[in-house]
């Protein structure tokens, strides 16, 4: 029989992926083609290195999928979860019955909040938090007598889940294709991409038109229609999407003027990535709703929730009774006490302060410097996230830039290589993208750039063979 345990001698990788093939779904796959392929086999993880079952060693550019923000192996994680395990594993909060995480946790995560947040809803991912936040705030205008507000203005190229409600508000025209979504009532504008929108304005102007999206759906939609608006601070999976200064605050004023509440969806940006506690404290937005996950238990267990704020709360709280929605695993004790030790890790190592002050500028700087590669059109940062595009011709403006035509997949090669050279970054379409865990160090920062500038010269060699350039 073939060898399927991962640290006995004579593993077998090719075993395993035909068990893989035979019977596991993958999330976002095509699964014929996996099958050709063969998956990666990851069996192990220390800091910001990840191991696969061949024995290549890799730096995790990504943070597993933007979560283990205090890197893997920490062994103080496993001794929190274990105790928790041994003491009490489960317990639901539905009954009038709480438990001792849950509550420490909900305490703690409202101190690191933006002022105004006093609550927390429990969830076991992004998705149920955006699907909570859908039912609250549609709860909300029920309460508040205007039961008519019902709309939900998002944006195209938004990542916000996979369940129903999380596709819907999300803008990925791919997962509306496959199926009778989004769902009535939610709506979408631009996104503030000043790549992809903004010739012929300055990155300034560009925001506030932008922002100025979101006016003229709310008007054609008619204000007294509209609930809510929601968006990342950057967003996330759409590829690091880095909207101007100017755009956030002017969405705020937006959203003040109508009355419609304003969600910020920090499933990424919360916890530190952009070297503030939550994305919005960044931007100079003041939201009503928080989604989180991800970065709240480094991905150690699952775990995500909503911040609801003084004006959503009181009405939930104070007028609303019933509030007819929860999960079993609604404030879990083990992932909740997962949480509470990533957030001691998190305080007692300054991870949030040295992102701003100190790792997050030494990515900035040494990212940015693959901006001169033949290859890179423009490249940003932002804290401990980063995207550059790949392109044809360079020019001075990265509105000149030639793109490579669609379907060539240069940034799906580009991924190949990095991979194959122990680098783990995201394509998307042909950017690349970076989140590395926030305890990388400067020196692992420069070791990691350097891999890519030599795989970025490898994708320029390959795509040239290829007679694409
Ligand atoms: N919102 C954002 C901004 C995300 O990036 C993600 C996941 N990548 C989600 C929501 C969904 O989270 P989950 O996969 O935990 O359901």
């Amino acid at each position: 029989a073939p060898v399927l345990e991962v640290d006995t001698p004579g593993f077998d990788t090719r075993a395993l992926q035909a068990l893989d093939s035979a019977h596991y779904l993958h999330p976002f796959t095509d699964h014929g083609a996996l099958r050709e392929r063969g998956a990666r086999v990851m069996v192990r993880g220390d800091g910001v290195y990840l191991w696969d079952s061949e024995g290549r060693k890799l730096i995790d550019g990504m943070s597993g999928l933007w979560c283990v923000n205090v890197g893997y192996g920490r062994a103080s994680m496993t001794a929190a979860v274990a105790r928790q395990m041994d003491t009490l594993p489960f317990y639901n909060s539905f009954f009038n019955t709480t438990n001792v995480p849950a509550v420490m946790l909900a305490a703690q995560l409202v101190q690191h909040a933006p002022p105004g947040f006093r609550h927390v809803f429990f969830t076991g991912s992004g998705s149920e938090a955006n699907d909570t936040i859908v039912r609250m705030v549609w709860r909300y205008w029920q309460i508040m007598g205007q039961p008519q507000r019902q709309a939900i203005i998002s944006r195209h190229n938004a990542y916000h889940g996979s369940t129903v409600a999380g596709a819907s508000l999300g803008g990925m025209a791919g997962m509306h294709a496959q199926g009778a979504l989004p769902i009535p009532g939610i709506h979408h504008i631009g996104q503030p991409s000043f790549a992809e929108h903004g010739r012929g304005m300055s990155e300034a102007e560009f925001g506030l038109r932008a922002a100025g999206w979101l006016e003229e759906k709310i008007l054609e939609l008619g204000p007294e229609n509209v609930a809510a608006f929601i968006g990342e601070p950057v967003q996330g999976a759409g590829g690091v999407i880095i909207p101007p200064p100017t755009y956030w605050p002017e969405i705020q004023r937006i959203c003040d003027k109508y009355g419609v509440l304003l969600v910020s969806d920090e499933v990424i940006c919360g916890f530190g990535r952009l070297g503030t506690w939550f994305g919005c404290q960044l931007m100079g937005a003041r939201p009503d709703l928080i989604a989180f996950a991800k970065g709240v238990s480094s991905g150690y267990v699952p775990l995500g929730g909503v911040l609801v704020g003084a004006r959503v709360a009181h009405a939930l709280v104070e007028k609303g009774g019933d509030f007819n929605h929860g999960f079993t695993y609604s404030g879990h004790p083990v992932a909740c006490a997962a949480a509470l030790e990533n957030l001691r890790i998190m305080v007692d190592e300054g991870l949030v302060e040295r992102v701003a002050l100190e790792t997050g500028p030494h990515l900035k700087a040494a990212f940015g410097s693959l901006a001169t590669h033949p290859l890179v059109g423009h490249a940003e940062s932002m804290g401990m996230t980063a995207g550059l595009n790949l392109v044809r011709r360079k020019a001075a403006s990265m509105h000149d830039c030639e793109a490579f035509p669609p379907g060539l997949g240069v940034g799906m090669v580009c991924r190949a290589h990095m991979f194959d050279n122990g680098v783990i970054m995201r394509a998307v379409g042909d950017r690349m993208i970076v989140a590395p865990p926030l305890v990388m160090t400067t020196a692992q920062i420069d070791e990691m750039v350097e891999r890519i500038r030599f795989c970025l010269d490898l994708t320029l060699e390959d795509v040239a063979q290829r007679g694409w350039l």
